[in-house]
């Protein structure tokens, strides 16, 4: 299929991005890395009148330590930066271990080569990891429209299937990780059918343990089974203030699989099938992830 008629514009700022945005309303749409934007086209599923082209917005690129607006003097990632970026960054690999870990699950390198980080949160497809590992790490989201630049913490982004807190005039400008407690430990794991696949089921593990070996925050965060990133509460708060014995790490994968998520059917699997990788995953991730917080 080819995509309907549209018009294309190629701002050179980001404040001139946001201006055509707010001109056009809900008929533009921003064109990051099109890895997404441009299928859904070719399949007349998104007929915007007007893309607007981020790609050469340099002043959305780069990963910088100790960035964002110094709230939590985190890491901030600019929403241009390629899923590719990412995953070579020793920066990334320090700072945000449990973002490294997810980023060669995303699709293939040639479309690691062209998404970006703000066209996936800002797509919020269930089955993305990066959405998944942003709730996770209690990340901040910046956005910038014609009223100027707000933040949004991240378990408030994502509000929908495929939707987000995000206005049609406004953009992803970028993101802000906290840095990880001291005694944290993070692990992600997902089941696809092929390599390069969406995930059947994703898990994001993040662990911080006292002195003695006793848990004191779980944060567990699943993709795929849900209408968008699901934070399995039940499972995290019966977490806290336990030794991680083989016995806990278990229930925890009861609870997410029995309480904490309502998965899906679709052609890939079955309802019942995305509960036992959810149970099984959430036990192998937590289970790594509480080891690494022991050697942290
Ligand atoms: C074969 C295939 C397999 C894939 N597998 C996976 C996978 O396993 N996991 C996964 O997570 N993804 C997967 N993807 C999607 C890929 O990761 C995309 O790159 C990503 O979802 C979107 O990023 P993009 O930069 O290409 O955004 P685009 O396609 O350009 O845009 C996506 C949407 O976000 C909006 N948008 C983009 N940037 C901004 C911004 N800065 N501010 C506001 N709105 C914005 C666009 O208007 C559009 O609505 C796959 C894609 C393909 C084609």
């Amino acid at each position: 299929m080819k995509p309907a008629p549209f018009r294309y514009v190629r701002p050179s700022s980001v404040d001139e991005a946001i201006s055509v945005l707010a001109a056009e309303g809900y008929g533009a749409k921003p064109l990051a890395g099109g890895q997404s934007l441009i299928p859904t086209m070719n399949f007349r599923l998104a007929q915007p009148a007007v893309l607007v082209d981020i790609d050469r917005l340099d002043e959305l690129r780069g990963i910088r330590d100790g960035g964002g607006d110094g709230a939590t003097n985190g890491l901030y990632i600019g929403a241009m930066t390629r899923h590719s970026e990412l995953e070579r960054s020793a920066v990334v690999r320090d700072r945000a271990p449990l973002l490294a870990e997810a980023m060669p699950w995303i699709a293939h390198p040639q479309i690691r080569n062209r998404g970006t980080m703000g066209g996936s949160l800002a797509h919020a497809d269930p089955a993305a990891e990066l959405p998944a590992v942003m709730l996770a790490l209690d990340a901040r989201i910046h956005l910038r429209g014609p009223a100027g630049d707000r933040t949004v913490q991240f378990c408030d982004f994502c509000t929908g299937f495929f939707s987000t807190a995000l206005a049609p005039d406004e953009l992803v400008t970028g993101v802000e990780i906290p840095p990880l407690p001291a005694g944290t430990g993070t692990a992600f794991l997902e089941i696809s059918r092929r390599q390069g696949d969406f995930a059947l089921v994703g898990v994001c593990a993040v662990v911080t343990l006292d002195a003695g070996g006793v848990c004191t925050r779980a944060s567990l965060t699943l993709l795929s089974v849900g209408d968008g990133p699901v934070c399995a509460k039940t499972a995290e708060d019966a977490l806290r203030d336990r030794t991680l014995t083989p016995d806990a790490v278990r229930d925890a994968g009861e609870a997410v699989a029995t309480i904490d998520i309502d998965p899906p059917a679709d052609i890939h699997a079955s309802a019942a099938y995305r509960r036992q990788l959810a149970r099984v995953l959430t036990a192998r991730a937590l289970d790594t992830a509480a080891r690494r917080a022991a050697g942290a």
